[in-house]
């Protein structure tokens, strides 16, 4: 039997996020509920963090969001900046989601919470004010939000990289660098990251900590990118999906993947697979050193390869089903 060729299928991405107060006619939980089943009558894939605060996703879809973005700003009942992207490979995500936490991104203290009114000393900045801002050297508290990792991909030239492992450590590091003198309160702050949503929490900490004058770029990474692709910003962003991240046309990473037994994004480094032979990648460097049999191509071969079974052709939808799931739990940007 011969497979017929796939036709190229386009998804459309988008990520957002919104603080507002819900609705107090249901309990969140049935607001959360209310969307996720929205979502999947409309054939739309991805994940959406839901508190008390807001919510917080990055969904994809065949068709066109636009029905997706009227029903979201109806239920925040204000304007949510939408960053899109869009895909031709696998589709971003597997399934539909909506997780109910304590923020819809994670700092830890709730009572930092963007839903009332932005402080004096807090700007949001647009894609070109930032850009222009960039070009005067005068300018070098600039500030990058995210994780070490996502530091590593990409970020902006000149950026200060806080090699944070999560979100929640943010205060601390922020307190560390002060006292270092390595960010000085009297100077502007220059802070992104990914969509912008660190961004609102992280500004009103600093805010907290005695800094006075800080920018925030609108819509993070994404929202730049779009305007000013290969310019100050240098390298990938990281995304929270299957993508892993995206290079400067928004177009999906050809250099990262997600690590198909650990689902840690990896450098793509080629190797073959010790049970099928193939040609691969997308193995990280921790997973084939804790275990030679890591040096695989899929969950599928690892098994077989464990339990010394001969070498079997395996089907390649097959091991795109059976690969680890990419950790999207981290930080949600
Ligand atoms: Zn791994
Ligand atoms: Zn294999």
């Amino acid at each position: 039997m011969t497979e017929q060729p796939k036709r190229q299928q386009n998804y459309y991405v988008t990520t957002f996020y919104q603080f507002f107060d819900w609705p107090n006619d249901l309990l969140i939980s049935e607001h959360a509920k209310n969307l996720e089943n929205w979502c999947k009558d409309n054939q739309i894939k991805g994940l959406i963090i839901v508190s008390q605060e807001g919510f917080n996703g990055t969904l994809a879809s065949l068709n066109k969001l636009t029905s997706l973005k009227e029903h979201l700003t109806s239920i925040s009942k204000s304007p949510i900046n939408f960053k899109d992207s869009y895909t031709t490979e696998l589709h971003p995500f597997r399934r539909m989601k909506v997780k109910l936490r304590s923020e819809i991104v994670t700092l830890g203290d709730t009572k930092i919470s963007p839903k009332t009114k932005t402080p004096n000393g807090v700007k949001h900045i647009s894609p070109k004010e930032w850009h222009e801002r960039l070009q005067d050297e005068t300018n070098t508290q600039i500030l990058d939000v995210r994780n070490d990792f996502e530091f590593q991909m990409g970020s902006f030239k000149g950026s200060k990289n806080l090699r944070m492992n999560k979100f929640t450590e943010f205060p601390e590091l922020i307190k560390k660098q002060e006292e270092k003198k390595e960010l000085k309160k009297n100077e502007p702050v220059y802070m992104f990251c990914t969509g912008g949503i660190r961004c609102e929490k992280a500004s009103l900490e600093m805010i907290e900590q005695g800094f006075n004058e800080v920018y925030q770029l609108d819509g993070g990474i994404l929202n730049y990118i779009k305007e000013y692709p290969n310019e100050e910003f240098r390298g990938e962003c990281f995304v929270f999906d299957h993508r892993v991240s995206l290079d400067q046309d928004l177009k999906p990473s050809s250099l990262y993947a997600l690590c198909v037994h650990c689902g840690q994004p990896t450098e793509k480094t080629p190797f073959t697979c010790l049970q099928c032979r193939a040609d691969s990648y997308g193995v990280c460097v921790t997973c084939i050193k804790n275990d030679s049999s890591n040096q695989t191509c899929s969950k599928n071969c690892h098994h077989h390869y464990s339990k010394g079974n001969k070498t079997k052709k395996v089907h390649k939808d097959s091991i795109i089903k059976r690969n680890a799931q990419p950790v999207l739990t981290r930080d949600n940007p």
